[in-house]
């Protein structure tokens, strides 16, 4: 019996966990990082932002 698993999400339809991805259609940079478009194993669509850190123009 696990209880602790709010915090992993899972898809809807089947369930696939999107800590796991299955396929990445498209990455789009952004202002705050990158925006990841993900397709489920049953074919969802889903889009995920993901925030760098450092963010833009960290340049050494
Ligand atoms: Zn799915």
């Amino acid at each position: 019996m696990e209880s602790c698993t709010n915090r992993a999400q899972a898809c809807p339809d089947c369930g696939w966990p999107e800590s796991e991805i299955y396929q990445v259609v498209s990455r789009h940079p952004t202002s705050t990082g990158m925006v990841v478009y993900t397709r489920c194993a049953c074919g969802r669509l889903q889009v995920r932002s993901l925030s760098l850190p450092g963010g833009p123009g960290t340049q050494r």
